[in-house]
This record gives structure tokens, sequence and C-alpha cells, in this order.
């Protein structure tokens, strides 16, 4: 049978009420891409792998929580749907909720929401309403307004966004045949490493697959986890992380600690590097997503994770192509010359 989406594929051990009504625009089934050339880099002698979650309908992850909390609340009545946003759950919220027919508000905080994201939103048909503030501002008063009226809040306090996002650590370990023996990724809210864990436990328990180490990374001017305190300002160039108050602080760091792994803070110019490197092997992701792999970097330069024999994985949440101001601004302007063979031998020096 063709590929219905993560639903029809881990519905049973998902955690969804029987009310739920799927709907999906077959999200999931992304590609874990060996990435070799990285091995090398990074002194070689083990397996390296991204999880490509750029790849899902909207261009990141939070589809696969998105297909959960959008089903279960047209199954139960909902007609109107709301969340606070870095920008991806924007675009995500508001494409599940054009393809259920429900309307959708996101609030995202003013200027501060990579351009692709945000024209996402908007030609889903959300209402989309830019907050002087953070996100976590905007988090604050979307959680309230849940609480006086029927709207139903889908940011991943919502308990089956996490349900969804566990379909991904199934995935993982269903391609490979194992849990890998590290994972590593973005932390921003953190409901993504909570679901990855218990996606893993779930199926440490079921099928005696193995559990991973989780190696979770916060931009450094946004790293509450790591500083043990809430950051009032945060400010990072990885928009989809630039979180201070992270509602699922707690159980991130509780799931970082049972697997023996950790948390840490990563730069920009740690983030912008690793983006570089993955563009250099053929894989384009938004700022934040590169996050794990500048904290898997930094971490085996460090000597703090001997990577050897080891099997990892890096998620890559998001796709390059919604956040391309990032990258034409530090970059040089493409040459421009006359329509002539000579002016073009001359600037590609070939032969
Ligand atoms: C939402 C998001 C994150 C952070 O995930 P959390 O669950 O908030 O920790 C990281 N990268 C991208 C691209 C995102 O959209």
């Amino acid at each position: 049978m063709a590929y219905q989406g993560i639903l029809q594929r881990y519905g049973s051990l998902l955690g969804l009420p029987d009310h739920t009504q799927q709907v999906t625009l077959l999200e999931g089934g992304t590609p874990l891409v060996p990435v070799p050339g990285l091995v090398e880099k990074l002194g070689g002698d083990f397996e390296l792998f991204v999880k490509f979650e750029g790849l899902n309908p909207t261009g990141s992850f939070k589809d696969r929580g998105m297909t959960a909390a959008v089903s279960e609340a047209v199954g139960r009545g909902a007609e109107a749907v709301i969340c606070a946003s870095t920008g991806n759950t924007a675009a995500s919220a508001a494409a599940y909720a054009a393809r259920a027919g429900l309307r959708a508000i996101v609030l995202i905080p003013e200027g501060k929401v990579a351009a692709g994201k945000l024209a996402g939103a908007i030609v889903y048909g959300a209402q989309v309403i830019q907050v002087q503030g953070s996100f976590d501002d905007a988090l604050a008063l979307v959680v309230e307004i849940t609480q006086r009226t029927p709207l139903a809040l889908v940011n991943s306090l919502n308990p089956y966004r996490l349900e969804g996002q566990k379909s991904a650590a199934f995935e993982i370990c269903d391609t490979l045949g194992a849990a890998p023996d590290w994972l590593c990724l973005p932390v921003g809210n953190a409901g993504n490493i909570t679901a990855y864990w218990m996606g893993f436990e779930q199926y440490h328990a079921l099928k005696k697959t193995g559990l991973p180490q989780l190696l979770g990374a916060q931009a450094a001017g946004a790293a509450p986890l790591v500083l043990g305190h809430p950051v009032e300002q945060p400010e990072t160039i990885a928009t989809a992380i630039r979180i201070g108050r992270p509602a699922r602080g707690e159980q991130a760091l509780q799931a970082a600690q049972e697997s023996r792994g950790r948390i840490l803070a990563v730069s920009d110019d740690e983030i912008l590097a690793a983006q570089q490197m993955l563009a250099g092997e053929g894989l384009w992701v938004e700022p934040a997503s590169a996050a794990g792999l500048a904290g898997l970097k930094a971490e085996v330069e460090a000597g703090n994770l001997d990577p050897r024999g080891k099997r990892i994985v890096v998620v890559c949440t998001g796709h390059g192509l919604k956040d391309p101001d990032v990258i034409t601004h530090s970059m040089e302007k493409p040459r421009v010359i006359p329509a002539e063979m000579g002016a073009l031998v001359d600037v590609i020096k070939v032969g």
C-alpha cells in the first residue's frame, strides 16, 4: 500500500484518543542520509547520518506533531487552532488547518521570523499576528486565551504534538535496524528532544532496540537549559531556537540525563560553520537545524565525545530554503558578466 503518513504507519504506538480523525499531508518517511564526508572531517572511524526533516511537507519536523494535534482537534470538533511560533510551527499549523478546513491563528515575534516561514503561514491562509515581544511572550498569550476560549492549542504543550513527533525515533530505529549510539539535535522549546526520548524508550520496551545518548544543542544566546535559568532576551541567528523559557525544559533535561547525554550551548559562528559543512554535502538546512552537528563537532574536538566505532545520527530539523537571508547576507554576490564567451572563459578559468 502506498505511504499514508505517520498516523497510518505508527498510529497504534502514538497514544491518540479514539475520536482522532486523520488529517495528513503524508509527513514523515524522511531520509536518513549517510554523510561519510563529514565523518572524515571529524576524524573518521564512525558512522554518521543526517535525518533530513526539512523534507517534510512544510519543510520541518513540526509536521509530525501537527498531523497528530490537528487530527485530534478535528475529531473532537474543534473549529480553530492557535499557536505561538518562531515560524515553522506557524507554517505547519496553517497547512494542516487548511487541509482540515479549520481556521488557524498564529502569533509570531515581530521581525524575528524567517521570510519563507512567514510566507508559508500566510499562503496557507492563517491569520498571522505579530507580537511586539519574544516567542515566550507570544506563547504566554496563547496559553491564556486557550484557557478562556474553545481555540485548540497546537504548540508542543499539546501532548499529541509529542506523540506525533515520536515517529521520527521509530523511523530511525526501523531504518537502522537498531537505535543509534548518539542522537544530536537542536533544542528550543524542547518538545522535540522530549518526544525523541519518549519514542526511543517506547521502542526499547517494545522491540528491545537500544537507547541512544542524547546530545542537545542550544544557541549560546538562548541557552536557558545550559545556564539553569530563563533568558529574558534570547538572541541568535538560529531563529527557530530563539527561546528563553522552554515549555518542555524540565523534561528535556531529564531525558538528556537519563540517556547519559547532555545539553550544551553552541555559538552562532559554530552554527553557521556547521550549516556550511552540511551544505558541502549537498544538504541545505536552516541555521537552527545545524546546531546538532555544531554540538557534535564541538564535543568531538574537545575530546568530550569519542565517536570511534559509534553510529551517530544528527537531526536536521528544517530546510534551508525557508531562511535564505542568513546565507545571502554573508555570501559573495554572484559575478555579473556580459553575454559573451570571452567574458565567461575569463571568469570560470577552465582549460
Ligand atoms: C521548532 C524547531 C526547533 C526546536 O524544536 P523544539 O521542539 O522547540 O526544541 C529546531 N529546529 C527547527 C527547524 C524548528 O522548527
